[in-house]
């Protein structure tokens, strides 16, 4: 039996995890599918606590000079350009970062595997695909092939101490620990639109993250460095596949921003959301982060944030228990995690979510109003920004026993 944890998954968590595993001494084995990165599109929004936890390990600054600081966000009414804006510099005494960073997570995974690789500190195995997990009193056994394997090549075995599953929302070590991951998936399909057109030169007092009431529907423009990415929904009367055609795409991005030109689209996705958690984080030396823990519409950014907050508090009581605190510590992580990804991250994103799929103009202006109160008086907007930043559930989490 090796002695050490593994790691299944190479996404934002994986790598934070293993990271900080290496960081505590702790001999680690982290195995990923993907023979190199991901680099497609997904969470694009870092919240300052996520930041100040990465700037522990260093990492803070580099990411940050790779991407856009953007200290407020607004949700506006499409028409009028009326909107609710949160200006994060009202809890500048809360975080050392009082600003969203918009950069590509995949940024961050980058960073982490140069780390992991220029400090040799444990082992990293892209490319190879987890089959199946077991587990005894002594330690876990994780049967695996290479991707590019033939289908009769002998499967590959890894064993240690502990498992980390944090292989994503279709989680193989979920299913085979045998944790239920009850919820539902949203009716709607969201296309995601990347374009370099500058729709800052074009609306009047947009922020880089704006989330958008317009006539009969919604949408969302987040700013990154170097482009815009859009999230946009068939119309009523129409198909996902006629939402995907480009024409539909361009007469979208014309009723947002007219331009003779037109907007050159880079790339068109669409997506379904969920809103989905584990029974359980944690089925005897097996224990879930991240995605394949909880997932939620990404309304408010905070999936993949409140999965880089589970490696952190996951490898911290990890560490307690390497130095001989009982395993059953690891409850104390289901503690910590569970309600908080219920309570502030699932639940919030639902909201949200309702919010911007509201189509009722009276209800609209009665939540816009509510929202403007709340941004224009300093000590309700500091607790909502507390709230949607995920402070205040790092803050609940860390006094749970
Ligand atoms: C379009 C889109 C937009 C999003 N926007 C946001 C946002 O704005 N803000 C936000 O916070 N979140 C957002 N998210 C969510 C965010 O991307 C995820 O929460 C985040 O990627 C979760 O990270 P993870 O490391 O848990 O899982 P993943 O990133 O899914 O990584 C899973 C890893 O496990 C590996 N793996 C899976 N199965 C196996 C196996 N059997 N064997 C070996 N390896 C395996 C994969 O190869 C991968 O390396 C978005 C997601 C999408 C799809």
């Amino acid at each position: 039996m090796d002695d050490g944890v593994i790691v299944v998954g190479a996404g934002p968590v994986g790598l934070t995890a293993a990271y900080l595993l290496g960081t505590r001494g702790i001999p680690f084995t982290l195995i990923a599918a993907e023979p190199v990165l991901a680099s497609d599109l997904r969470a694009s929004t870092f919240h300052p606590p996520t930041l100040d936890l990465l700037d522990t390990l260093g990492l803070a600054e580099p990411l940050v000079a790779q991407g856009l600081r953007s200290p407020t966000w607004q949700i506006r009414l499409h028409e009028t350009g009326e909107k609710a804006e949160f200006d994060l510099t009202a809890i500048a005494a809360d975080t050392r970062h009082p600003f969203r960073l918009q950069c590509e997570q995949s940024k961050l995974c980058a960073l982490l595997l140069e780390r992991l690789q220029a400090e040799g500190r444990g082992r990293v195995l892209l490319g190879i695909r987890v089959d199946a997990v077991s587990q005894d009193e002594e330690g876990v056994t994780v049967v695996a092939r290479p991707v590019d394997a033939p289908a009769d090549a002998d499967p590959q075995s890894f064993t240690g101490r502990y498992l980390i599953g944090a292989d994503g929302s279709r989680s193989v070590v979920r299913q085979d620990a045998g944790i239920a991951f009850e919820g539902k998936t949203y009716p709607e399909t969201t296309i995601l639109a990347t374009t370099l057109f500058p729709f800052h030169e074009h609306l009047p007092g947009l922020s880089n993250v704006n989330y958008v009431w317009k006539e009969g529907g919604t949408f969302s423009l987040l700013r990154l460095p170097n482009l815009w990415r859009c999230s946009l929904y068939p119309d009523h009367d129409e198909t996902v596949e006629d939402g995907l055609r480009p024409e539909s795409i361009a007469r979208k991005l014309q009723e947002i921003a007219p331009s003779d030109a037109g907007h050159e689209v880079l790339e068109t996705r669409p997506y379904r959301i969920h809103m989905r958690i584990a029974d359980d984080y944690r089925k005897g030396r097996i224990v879930l982060a991240g995605d394949a823990a909880h997932v939620n519409s990404p309304s408010g950014g905070m999936g993949m944030n409140g999965g880089v907050h589970d490696a952190f508090e996951l490898v911290a009581t990890l560490s307690e228990i390497w130095k001989g605190a009982p395993i059953d510590l690891l409850d104390r992580y289901t503690r910590r995690r569970k309600p908080i990804a219920e309570q502030e991250v699932l639940a919030q994103a639902d909201r949200n979510r309702a919010r911007m799929q509201e189509r009722d103009g009276d209800k609209r202006r009665e939540m816009l109003t509510a929202l403007q109160k709340t941004a224009g008086d300093p000590v309700a907007a500091r607790e909502h920004l507390l709230r949607s930043s995920m402070i205040a559930g790092l803050r609940r989490a860390a006094v749970i026993d």
